[in-house]
């Protein structure tokens, strides 16, 4: 018997990379190859050299064919073997290895907002629906829309094993979020991108599209974000390095905006639970922060930290690179865990 693998890949899209896949039918035991595809399809290559090089670098059951299919992450890499240059997983593979012995932990909240048509789901046909304030999880069709696509999703992300820790209606209607978390940086950006892949896998079959733009309804309504959440071995055994890593990520906070995903400025205004984008602050409790210290954290004097800032649009290879070379980096040799 023949499996089906669906072969999935990160393109060259800018200013924001998209998701692409194809299938490859496999005979029956055989293991994963290398494959390749059309560069000049994706912005990754010219037409006169277009071929780009598929390694797959991390697998898991097909939620949504079922049986012995499963679903494929690959790196895409030149025809000399090397990363391609859109290729952001390469150098956190490097950056994971340097410090994995500080342990660092990530959970990514994902939001994102259900699109009909050029409307958001919930929004009437013209104008605008109730102001904010009741949909944030909330109940009752009058608030929630899309219930059966996200508990489609969260289903199929536990069939293929991802590391999903929960989800809930978001503040706008049809926006929504989930998190992956906590593990390391590699296996939590691996495992996003497959969510994110089954996300608008399965919203096709609703006839709705998911979207991560970080800003879908400019004026009084709120962005949508990928907090991410951080640890190291010796944050979650006491509160020096908690602070430290909180001031490590001010004295480089404009590195790590540019690497936060395209329109980070439209989103982190200062207004809408958000900080000014190109000022640094943390705080205990504070969702007006870049980053805050979970009160639960202050009691316990140990845990972990939020950073506020990426967006939904992020690439999650470039924000928990940033992140463990930033704070890593600065607690080296100066806590034991
Ligand atoms: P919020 O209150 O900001 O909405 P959520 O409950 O949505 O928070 O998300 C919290 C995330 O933090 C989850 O993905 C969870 O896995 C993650 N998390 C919990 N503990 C740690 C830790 N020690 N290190 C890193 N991430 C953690
Ligand atoms: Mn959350
Ligand atoms: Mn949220
Ligand atoms: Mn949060």
């Amino acid at each position: 018997m023949a499996y089906k693998a669906e072969y999935i890949w990160i393109d060259g899209t800018e200013p924001t990379a998209k998701l692409r896949s194809k299938t490859k039918i496999l005979a029956d035991g055989a293991e994963l190859p290398i494959w390749g595809f059309d560069g000049s399809s994706t912005n990754q290559a010219p037409g006169n050299a277009s071929d780009c090089v598929l390694q797959p670098v991390f697998s898991c059951p097909d939620p949504v064919r079922g049986g012995n299919d499963v679903l494929v992450l690959c790196e895409v890499l030149l025809t000399d073997m090397t990363p391609h240059p859109t290729n952001t997983r390469a150098a956190l593979r490097a950056t994971a290895e340097r410090y994995a012995a500080q342990e660092p932990w990530f959970g990514i909240e994902q939001e994102y907002t259900f699109f009909e048509g050029s409307r958001p789901l919930g929004f009437p046909p013209k104008g605008f629906p109730a102001p904010q304030g009741g949909y944030y999880c909330g109940v009752g069709s009058d608030e929630i829309f899309g219930r059966p696509v996200v508990e489609k999703h969260m289903q199929a992300c536990l069939d293929a094993g991802l590391l999903i820790s929960g989800i809930n209606a978001e503040v706008m209607p049809g926006q929504w979020e989930f998190q992956i978390g906590p593990g390391g940086p590699l296996e939590v950006s691996d495992h996003l991108w497959m969510a994110r892949w089954l996300l608008y896998r399965t919203a096709e079959d609703f006839g709705v599209s998911a979207t991560l733009d970080p800003k879908p309804v400019h004026g009084d309504w709120n962005g949508a974000g990928a907090h991410t959440n951080f640890s190291t071995k010796a944050m979650r055994s006491s509160y020096d390095p908690v602070i430290a890593a909180c001031e490590a990520l001010g004295e480089k906070y404009m590195e790590h905006v540019h690497k936060y995903g395209f329109g980070i400025e439209a989103r982190l205004t200062g207004l809408h639970e958000t900080a000014p984008w190109n000022e640094f602050s943390y705080g205990v409790s504070n969702r007006g922060a870049s980053v805050r210290i979970p009160w639960q954290v202050e009691v316990d004097k140990s845990g972990y930290i939020e950073d506020r800032r990426p967006n939904a649009n992020c690439d999650p290879y470039l924000v928990t690179g940033a992140i463990t070379e930033t704070c890593c980096s600065a607690l080296e040799g100066k806590y034991m865990a």
